[in-house]
């Protein structure tokens, strides 16, 4: 037998022991019991027990959950032009601490994503890194300006191979410019992520607009300023039959609209953050900034639609909206603070938290919206499993049981974690990607 491919696998085989399989392919399910995994040359070359291959390094797996390699659809990893908040290769061992194999890095740097010149830039520091597949997701209009098409055609034909194009940070507001950018992709099998904020309704806005934006005296950030741009771009998606996927769901007016459009069937897919999932406005009581984030947190009515709607598929996927600040962007008073919250790194622990541990989503349940559906909306043939033979070993090791610790400072150049302190479940013990470990006992490799 020879050795790995070249650059594939280049550090051997190993067989990872006994791992409750999550996302494996037809036929296995969590309930048939722990399965060996053995990883080689790259690939899964084999799932089934008592597996062995000599000189292999063994990974015992007892009591830990093997899921595909996670998937983010929505990263910022402020390169170029901010790396004091974030570099790739901050952001992608962020990534990988967190169990993540692949992350779409937004396009609302500086300069901008617009051109192929900025996409191949940011996919080639993430080739550089090595330690997660970094996805870039171009502008769709110039300079995030919301008037003129970027050239969407040229990313989609770089180097980079961009299908997924946002203004993220701002929402396309002009829906004639929303319109052509749906047209424009549908060729070349593209969607369209909407940052939903009619801008004219949150003019200076801070918070949810209700009871706690009222008492702290923060301008107040409502519902329909989101809701209005989902139901419109779910109108626009199904009259130009293009895909539109709506960026981090906060309200359950939202989840409401979205279900109904798919119950139409139009092309239109959703994620939420895990933010979302766990936390409420009650949050600002304190003015910590540290809670301060587009779209802002909502009510626990919010929250509760947002899980169900999550559940049972209506809302496709988690992505982070990791948004990495430096301290002076955060650590000011609330009005002027930045919005946005990093993630990477505590992703899963709190889905665990809010979605397994409540008993709304299984461990399979899991592997589907944080790998296989992201991958999917993304376009990354390469990721979101199945765990099954000859498919890419990018996988990642779990510990549901471990004890609830609290979160602190990781790899990520900023700090502004809103789960700082607090006790998550879970730990991510492992990471391969394709093959390679990019974390083992919880510690970048
Ligand atoms: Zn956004």
């Amino acid at each position: 037998m020879t050795g790995p491919a070249p650059g594939k696998g280049g550090q051997g085989a190993w067989l990872v022991r006994g791992a409750a399989l999550a996302g494996a392919g037809a036929g296995v399910a969590q309930a048939d019991g722990p399965a060996d995994i053995l990883v080689r040359g790259g690939t899964i070359a084999a799932i089934g027990s008592g597996l062995s291959q000599a000189g292999a390094r063994v990974l015992d797996a007892d009591g830990l959950v093997a899921l595909p390699g996670l998937v983010d659809l929505h990263t910022h990893l402020r390169e170029p032009g901010r790396e004091d908040a974030e570099t790739v290769e901050t952001g992608t061992r962020a990534a990988a601490l967190g169990g993540y194999t692949a992350v779409h890095a937004m396009a609302n740097t500086d300069p901008v994503a617009d051109t192929a010149g900025v996409v191949e830039q940011v996919w080639r520091l993430g080739r550089a890194c090595g330690r997660c597949d970094v996805q870039p997701v171009g502008a769709v209009s110039v300079g995030l300006g919301g008037v003129r098409l970027a050239e969407l055609g040229t990313m989609a034909d770089s180097a980079a191979r961009v299908r997924v194009f946002s203004d993220d940070g701002r929402c396309v507001a002009d829906p004639l410019l929303m319109r052509r950018a749906l047209e424009y992709v549908k060729a070349f099998d593209g969607v369209i992520a909407q940052h939903a904020q009619e801008p004219r309704l949150t003019e200076g806005a801070q918070l949810n607009e209700g009871e706690m934006s009222g008492r702290l005296g923060l301008a107040g950030w409502p519902a329909v300023a989101e809701e209005a741009i989902v139901a419109r771009d779910c109108l626009l998606a199904a009259h130009v039959g293009s895909a539109l996927h709506v960026c981090h769901v906060s309200t359950a007016g939202s989840a409401e609209i979205i279900r109904w459009a798919k119950s139409k069937g139009w092309p239109v897919t959703a994620e939420v953050t895990p933010h979302h999932l766990l936390l409420t406005d009650e949050l600002a009581a304190g003015y910590d900034p540290v809670f301060k984030v587009n779209p802002p947190l909502r009510t626990a009515a919010d929250v509760a639609e947002l899980r169900r709607a999550l559940a049972d598929g209506t809302i496709d996927c988690v992505a982070t909206d990791h948004a990495p600040h430096p301290v002076e962007a955060k650590e000011t008073e609330w009005p002027e603070a930045a919005f946005g919250m990093i993630g990477l790194e505590t992703a899963l622990r709190a889905v665990q938290q809010a979605m397994v541990d409540s008993g709304l989503l299984d461990w399979d349940g899991v592997a589907d919206r944080m790998s296989a559906r992201p991958a999917r909306i993304g376009r990354l043939a390469g990721h979101g499993g199945p765990l099954a033979a000859g498919r890419p070993a990018s996988l990642t090791l779990y510990d549901p049981a471990a004890p609830p610790e609290a979160v602190t400072p990781g790899a990520s150049k900023s700090r502004n974690t809103p789960f700082a302190g607090m006790e998550l479940p879970g730990r991510v013990v492992a990471t391969f990607l394709r093959g390679v470990p990019t974390v083992l006992d919880g510690k970048l490799g």
